[in-house]
Order: C-alpha cells, then structure tokens, then sequence
C-alpha cells in the first residue's frame, strides 16, 4: 500500500551518469506516478498552498483533475494564473513556497506541487495543447523591453486583452535568464523554454531580437515616434557583482553571468560550437545561490573538480534545496564558512590559486541571518585555475540613463509600484528583476502581472 506520508519518488538521471552530460537531471512523473502523487493532496478547503504561491495558481484545483486523469482541465486550471508553468515546475523555490506551507508537510512530506505542475505543462506540451489568440485586437500598442518570464508574462497578459504587442529584446534570442542563464540539465530549451515562449507568441505577441533599448531606441522614441501608447519594462539584473579583493583582475576569473551565458546561451559546452569557455581542472565558485550551483555544476559537467566557497553555513545557502542537494550527490565540494581573501596568480598572471579565511557566525545582520565573522589566523590556501564570482547582480543603468524622468534607487533598480509597475514616468511600467534586483522567476512573472494590470488601467482611463 501507498504510504501517504511520503512524495512519489521522482525519476532522476544517476548522479554518476549525469555529471558528464548536459542532459536534464531530473525526468518527471509518468501519468501514473502523477496521478498516485496527486491522490495524496487533501484539497484543504482553506487552501495554504495557494497563499504560498506567488501567482496564487489554484493549486488544490489543478491537482483535483490530475486525480481524475483529466490533464488538459489541469492544464486549464493553471493556465489562469500561469504562462510558464513548465518553467516554474522546475525552477520555483516550491520549498519555502508552496509545498513549505503544505498541510500534508505537517506529518510527512508535502505534496510535490512542483513535479505535478512541471507533469502537467509537459502533458500539455506534448498533446500539441496550445493557447488561442484573440479574436480581434483593441489597436493599442504596448511595447515590453526585455523577453525574460516578466517582460513574457506581462506581454502575454496584455496580449490576452488584445493590445497589440513587441517585445524588444538585446539578445539574439528570447527569454532571458531561462536561456542565457540556468542550464540545460536544469531547463531544457528546445523543448520547454522555446515551447512556452512559442505560446507567447500564439497569443499575438511580437518579439523583436537584437534591439538594445537605450542604444538601438529609447524609451521616448517608442512613446513618441514609434506609436506605441506605454512601455513595460523587464530587462531584469545583468550586471554582475564583484569583491573588490586583490587579483580579481587576473586571467581565469570570470562573472558567473559571463560563464553561464558562454555555456547556455553560445553553447560552449557542445563540441560543435566554437565558443570558448575556461574548462579549468580545479574550480571554485564563490557564492551560494541557484547562480553559484548552476556555475559550479557546470564546471563539473566540463570536467573539473569543483568548490563551492560560500561565507555562510549550510542553513543561509539561498539557493534551491534540490540544486544543494544535486550538486552534493555529483560530487561538488562545499567549503561553507569560508571566504576568499585573495585571489593567487602566477608570473603570467593567470589563477594559480586563492587565499581563504574561515568564518564563523555571530549576531544576527540587518538581513535577519546570523553576520560571518572571520575567524583570526585561519587563512589558508586553495590550489586553483578557475574562479568564479557568484556573488549577485544589479540592473544595467543604460535604460535609466537614457529615460529622462525615470528614477532609480540607491542600488540602481527603477522604483515602480508594486501592485501596478506604475513608474515615475507617464505612460512608463517596470517590473521583475529591474525593479526588485536578482530574485526568482515567479516573482518577476508576479510583477509582469501586475505590470498589465497597470497598463490596461491606464490606457482604459485613458480612453
Ligand atoms: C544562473 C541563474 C539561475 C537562476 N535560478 C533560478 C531558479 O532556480 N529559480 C528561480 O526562481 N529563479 C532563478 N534565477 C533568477 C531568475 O531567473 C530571475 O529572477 C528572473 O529571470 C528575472 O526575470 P526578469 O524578466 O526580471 O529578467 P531577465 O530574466 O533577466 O530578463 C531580462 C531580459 O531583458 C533583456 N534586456 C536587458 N536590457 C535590455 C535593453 N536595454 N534592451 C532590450 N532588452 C534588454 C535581457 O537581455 C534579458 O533577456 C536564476 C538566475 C540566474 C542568473
Ligand atoms: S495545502 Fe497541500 S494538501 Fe492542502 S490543498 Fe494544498 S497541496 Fe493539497
């Protein structure tokens, strides 16, 4: 018999095997493990999971079908709330969202929300299950800056109620961090980002690459010359942070922006590309969030022997629990309570290694997490050729620069209103990243939400 305390194993690729390709981790439920999955959901009346979940997607709803083996009215269900769910059933932080308020963690494990949400969006996918355009548009246009899930989500939206939308993106290619930044092994993109950014357009949407906003166009060229009645802007936190210690400058350290994008997006990782990545041999990432595990499992997949160097202890690691514990099962060695001082370089200046000290944990900072405090005498030498900063991002001021009347806060993010992305110039919305700094990805959708919101309201008062 079925032991209700307990998920439904999910199927992964062995830790062994997967360290050497670049093929997704984990492999999803089959209708049946769904269905048995979904059977363990008390579909609480008063239902906690849904306050857990950013987009309040109803989740008791959607989990109800999938009992009854109706997949397309899950997928239904959850298309009211979400654009990208085959995204966020693989990346959402479920743990501390809706599965951490989960009745069912009370006495056992919570329900696998996540896995169920990624099931049905790959269900959908694969049964040819596409969204339906509107009859006719309203003839207002909207122009979205940035093609990641907020500028994508708030584009859809608007799209739904049919305004006439372009999205303007930098890159050669849509959808932001989903494909510049997470890896295939976590999210693949043929299949699920490129599927879920296609339905985006099925809706009506335009997506036009290569336009830089602030270089190729600005702001009030579009409002004034270009005909469009508001703008949304999405165009998230790219803008890497460094530590300011001495050799930071040397060959062999890179952003883990620059890394991922190297692999991800120019597919460095594939012997049939030529773009060159630093395959080094001995690694260490520095920093402790989906960023740095994604950097450093990277660098494992490439072949070499991998550090996570993070100042914290276990319990502050922000990033995902299952990236943590993925990360640990292929071998990747966490050296917690520690920080670098030093970056090492030989007569070339290239790595050769860094200079640590150990940490330990004393009062409580401003952000509520116990402050590291070096601990006197205990520095000691890694032997390395590859660093890699993970150690945040900012947004890059060049649309703020070139946007007389937009403001910015003291860290460079525009300052806009959260339930309308209503910005400090007319007819202007922001949302995502570039407003809250490097988040997650069900937020920035929650903010392209609400970022349409605003837009309808304006441009209907408008009228
Ligand atoms: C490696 C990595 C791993 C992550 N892992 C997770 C995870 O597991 N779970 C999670 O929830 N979150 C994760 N995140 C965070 C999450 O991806 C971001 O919070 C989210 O993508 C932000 O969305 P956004 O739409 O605001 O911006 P972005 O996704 O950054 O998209 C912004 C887009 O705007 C474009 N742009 C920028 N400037 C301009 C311009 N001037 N003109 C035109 N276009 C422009 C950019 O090229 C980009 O395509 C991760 C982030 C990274 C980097
Ligand atoms: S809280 Fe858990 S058990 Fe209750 S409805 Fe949500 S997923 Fe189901």
């Amino acid at each position: 018999m079925m032991d209700m305390t307990k998920k439904v194993p999910v199927r992964e690729q062995d830790p062994k095997v997967r360290a050497a390709n670049f093929d997704e981790v984990c492999l999803g439920y089959s209708q049946e493990e769904a269905m048995q999955e979904a059977s363990r959901c008390l579909k609480c009346r008063n239902a906690r999971c849904m306050g857990g979940c950013p987009v309040s997607i109803n989740i008791p709803g959607f989990i109800k079908e999938i009992e009854n083996g109706d997949f397309e009215a899950a997928a239904g269900v959850i298309a009211q709330a979400s654009a990208l769910p085959a995204v966020c059933g693989r990346v959402c932080p479920q743990e501390t969202q809706c599965e951490g308020v989960c009745v069912r963690g009370i006495k056992g494990e919570a329900v696998s929300i996540g896995k169920l949400e990624r099931f049905v969006a790959d269900w959908s996918r694969e049964h040819g299950i596409v969204p339906k355009a509107p009859e006719k548009t309203n003839g207002r246009k909207v122009a979205v800056i940035g093609s990641g899930p907020s500028g994508l989500t708030c584009a859809g939206d608007l799209a739904k109620l049919g305004y006439e939308v372009t999205i303007f993106e930098a890159l050669h290619q849509p959808g932001g961090v989903l494909i510049y930044g997470i890896p295939e092994f976590r999210l693949p993109k043929d299949t699920v980002v490129k599927t879920e950014i296609e339905n985006v357009k099925k809706l009506g949407v335009k997506i036009e690459t290569d336009v830089i906003v602030g270089k190729s166009v600005t702001i009030d060229q579009l409002l004034e010359e270009e005909g469009f009645d508001a703008v949304f802007i999405g165009s998230g936190a790219g803008l890497p942070m460094f530590m300011g210690i001495p050799g930071e400058n040397a060959n062999g350290v890179f952003s883990a922006n620059e890394y991922l994008t190297r692999s991800n997006l120019m597919k460095a990782y594939r012997d049939d590309y030529d773009t060159p990545i630093a395959a080094g041999k001995k690694v260490a990432v520095v920093g402790g969030g989906n960023v740095a595990m994604d950097a450093a499992r990277t660098a494992l997949r490439l072949g070499a022997d991998v550090h996570i160097v993070y100042r914290r202890s276990e319990a502050e690691l922000p990033a995902r629990a299952e990236e943590v514990h993925h990360a640990k099962e292929e071998g990747i060695i966490f050296d917690l309570l520690t920080n670098p001082v030093e970056i090492l370089t030989n007569e070339k200046g290239w790595v050769r290694g860094m200079r640590c000290i150990r940490m330990e944990l004393g009062e409580p900072d401003a952000s509520g997490r116990r402050r590291p405090v070096p601990i006197e005498g205990s520095e000691f030498e890694m032997e390395l050729d590859t660093v890699i900063m993970s150690l945040g991002t900012s947004p890059n001021p060049l649309i703020s620069g070139t946007t007389p009347g937009l403001e910015t806060n003291r860290k460079k993010c525009i300052v806009a209103e959260g339930d309308t992305g209503k910005t400090t110039k007319d007819g202007v919305f922001a949302g995502g990243d570039a407003v809250t700094g490097a988040a997650t990805v069900i937020l920035a959708m929650e903010a392209g939400r609400a970022g349409a919101r605003g837009i309808h309201q304006y441009l209907s008062e408008k009228e």
